[in-house]
């Protein structure tokens, strides 16, 4: 890959953005394009987007400034209100602007839970007092207080806007709750999204069912316990929609090869489910716990069969990190392969964080007894472009599964704007792909230092984003 010699030039901010950026590299999944471009902004909007030819194109290449739409994460933690030691809507919006996101939606598990419209109506102030131009989005919880017993006021926080439904970290136990959550969002047009976890199969686990987990001495997670829910889900969605035929499914964070090629067979047969991964679930595995701290696709021979860490001397950091629990558990490099190949294959629709930060406190513990979640909505692109560069994903792919990917789960209710289109208010981000940034405490704008790339070097630093035509984050001049 040749040095990009393109001179972006990033001119000055203001509450509307006015920008030009002239020879990057424009990803634009909305029309299928990508290629040498240049960009303006006035007051906001973007009023022509160039895609440059022949020896004006000269020289430009994907691997400098690249021009892209602002990233939508379907799921990311805020903790406010309830957990503002761990993170705050501002906080959480700052750090979405950092990692190139202009739309985020967080997930309902706060405390009080996100169940009925005033929460929702306490989390929309906080962020129009931040400030942040990102759009936040929310999901409503399935159940009361998602405690999984009664259904939560669904129509009510349709009304109030709620873009899905989801009792996340609790998910539902009972079939046939779920199923009549699934039948009354797929009335208000509104997909659940699962967290697919039998609990009955995960009581006490630790770390990844298998070798790792055995050598280490921890509980095993087995992959049957997110199989087994995908399972029940797709069967009772296939059901409802002969009575409802708007239901729809959203799977979050899958993290196994049998749960995705669970969805793989169901897409084909037409069932209306979509589901995400996570940059951690595709990149890193459960032998980060043990020590390691080597991507996936290198844990693996060229064969597709486990390398051993301890044979190979890929043991150079102390075990039991914990900022490495995290639900679902990080799996193995095979599991991570079929992450990526859902990706390649259309059968995850989108990346998305499950950006989950925590105070300190509830990480400085022993391994099984820490909170679970990674703080990553800042380290999402670098951990993908990690993968892009080694060849696992395309450029095109991965930008497609932070933008159009996302937007399509959504529907009606996600971010308007489509892609790098004129005459729009400008969300776009715009990253230096041969630039590397270290992850540090002080360079995360998250409460949430929760995040085991500390010390690492990533590519892909974030020097711009505008949402909504506004500056939401603008990289400090090196
Ligand atoms: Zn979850």
């Amino acid at each position: 890959m040749t040095a990009t010699v393109a001179a972006a030039t990033v001119a000055a901010p203001a509450l509307l953005a006015d920008l030009e950026i002239s020879r990057a590299w424009l990803v634009d999944p909305a029309s299928g394009r990508e290629g040498p471009g240049e960009i303006v902004v006035e007051d906001g909007i973007l009023v022509a987007v160039t895609w440059l030819e022949g020896p004006d194109a000269e020289g430009i290449d994907a691997s400098g400034i690249i021009v892209a739409p602002g990233f939508i994460d379907l799921h990311a933690h805020f903790r406010e209100p309830g957990n503002e030691d761990a993170e705050t809507v501002a906080s959480g919006l700052a750090a979405a602007a950092h990692g190139g996101f202009t739309t985020v939606c967080v997930m309902p598990n706060t405390t009080p839970a996100l169940d009925e419209p005033s929460v929702l109506a306490r989390i929309r102030d906080a962020a129009a007092a931040s400030g942040s131009p990102v759009t936040l989005l929310a999901h409503g919880a399935v159940s009361a207080g998602r405690a999984g017993e009664q259904l939560a006021a669904l129509g009510e926080l349709a009304d109030a806007g709620v873009v899905g439904f989801s009792d996340d970290g609790a998910p539902v136990r009972s079939a046939s709750l779920f199923r009549n959550a699934v039948a009354y969002a797929g009335m208000l047009g509104l997909p659940i999204v699962d967290h697919p976890e039998d609990a009955t199969l995960t009581e006490g686990s630790e770390a990844n069912e298998g070798l790792i987990a055995t050598v280490l001495g921890l509980r095993g997670w087995p992959a049957a316990a997110e199989a087994g829910a995908v399972a029940r889900d797709l069967a009772i969605l296939a059901d409802v929609l002969r009575d409802v035929p708007g239901a729809r499914l959203h799977l979050t964070h899958l993290s196994t090869a049998g749960s995705l090629e669970l969805v793989r067979a169901a897409k084909a047969k037409g069932l209306p489910v979509t589901c995400d991964v996570t940059p951690h679930h595709l990149a890193l595995t459960d032998e980060w716990v043990a020590g390691a701290r080597r991507w996936s696709w290198e844990a693996l021979d060229d064969d597709g069969a486990a390398r051993d860490p301890w044979r190979d001397g890929a043991i150079t950091a102390a075990p039991f990190d914990p900022s490495l629990r995290v639900n679902p558990p990080l799996r193995s490099a095979a599991d991570a392969a079929a992450c990526l190949a859902a990706l390649a294959d259309g059968t995850a629709d989108a990346i998305a964080t499950d950006h989950a930060p925590h105070a300190e406190v509830d990480k400085a513990v022993e391994f099984g007894l820490a909170a679970n979640g990674i703080s990553g909505i800042e380290t999402a692109l670098g951990v993908v472009l990690a993968a892009v560069d080694a060849g696992q994903l395309t450029l095109a792919t991965a930008i497609a599964a932070l933008t159009t990917g996302p937007a399509r789960v959504l529907g009606d209710r996600g971010p308007a704007h489509r892609g790098l289109a004129e005459g729009e208010f400008a969300n776009i981000v715009v990253f230096d792909r041969s630039a590397t940034w270290r992850v540090e405490s002080g360079a995360l704008a998250s409460k949430g230092k929760n995040s085991p790339l500390l010390g690492r070097d990533l590519p892909g630093r974030v020097l711009l984003t505008v949402a909504g035509g506004r500056l939401a984050y603008e990289a400090p001049s090196a």
